[in-house]
């Protein structure tokens, strides 16, 4: 079984005092632990960035993600922030195509893609974003959004850059809610993508893509979601916030 990958996303929440305190406590809990075979990646902020960098750099047991970047390259772009800026601080990973960046900020398929773009382009790993609202679930449209999702944000890329993205399935209606998907409406989406890749790119490729599963995740949930055949971890949003809980959820999915 490969590494599983744990993934925080922060979203907008903390103060600069309240990130260094978290980061501080994670760093505390997870020292504690003798073997760990999960792959950490946390993405807090654009402002607590570099104070995450640097911990990630003296501690050596997590890798930084952004939550978002901008679709264009540099220049008069007021409040943007580049894939490049990031790269140059060290970040290595960022989240694009979130659905509350979809849904509050209009981000489309076609800015999407250029995101993907930029972050390639700029040694950034996408963990690219896909998954259905309750009515489209409901009305049995899941797979057809999803596939569009992929499709249209990924499918552009040769297999080379699509080797380097990894995928996050959270259904919209799971997200923040408490309402998780079920470990098999987990499974079964994620074989889907899969399948999807696979008709692309190859089941070598499709086989080694990552794909997560996000959307109200917590200590007690994640044994059975991640123990889904081709779910290879987790985007964590509420549950990042609290050490413990974001701790735990590591810890599991390392023992499965
Ligand atoms: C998320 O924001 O990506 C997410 C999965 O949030 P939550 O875990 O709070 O549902």
């Amino acid at each position: 079984m490969r590494k599983k990958i744990v993934a925080g996303n922060w979203k907008m929440n903390l103060t600069f005092q309240e990130a260094d305190d978290l980061l501080g406590d994670l760093m505390d809990r997870l020292e504690e632990i003798d073997e760990l075979d999960t792959e950490i990646i946390i993405c807090p902020p654009f402002t607590y960035l570099e104070m995450a960098t640097d911990c990630c750099e003296e501690y050596q047991m997590f890798e930084v993600g952004a939550q978002n970047l901008s679709a264009f390259d540099q220049g008069a772009y007021t409040g943007e922030i580049s894939a490049a800026m990031l790269e140059s601080m060290g970040v290595t990973y960022c989240i694009i195509g979130h659905s509350e960046r979809r849904k509050y900020f209009e981000e489309d398929d076609k800015i999407l893609k250029a995101k993907v773009d930029q972050a390639l382009e700029n040694g950034i790993i996408p963990i690219f974003c896909v998954g259905e609202l309750l009515p489209e679930r409901e009305s049995e449209k899941h797979f057809e959004v999803v596939r569009r999702q992929v499709r249209h944000g990924l499918f552009h890329l040769d297999t080379n850059e699509f080797s380097k993205i990894i995928i996050a399935y959270e259904p919209v209606w799971a997200i923040g809610t408490g309402m998780n998907a079920t470990p098999e409406q987990a499974g079964e989406m994620h074989a889907y993508i899969r399948k999807l890749i696979d008709e692309r790119y190859g089941s070598e490729v499709a086989q080694a893509t990552m794909i997560l599963y996000g959307g109200s995740c917590n200590s007690k949930n994640v044994k059975d979601i991640f123990a889904q055949p081709g779910v290879d971890g987790g985007l964590i949003g509420g549950a990042s916030l609290k050490a413990d809980e974001f701790v735990s959820i590591c810890i599991q999915a390392s023992n499965i």
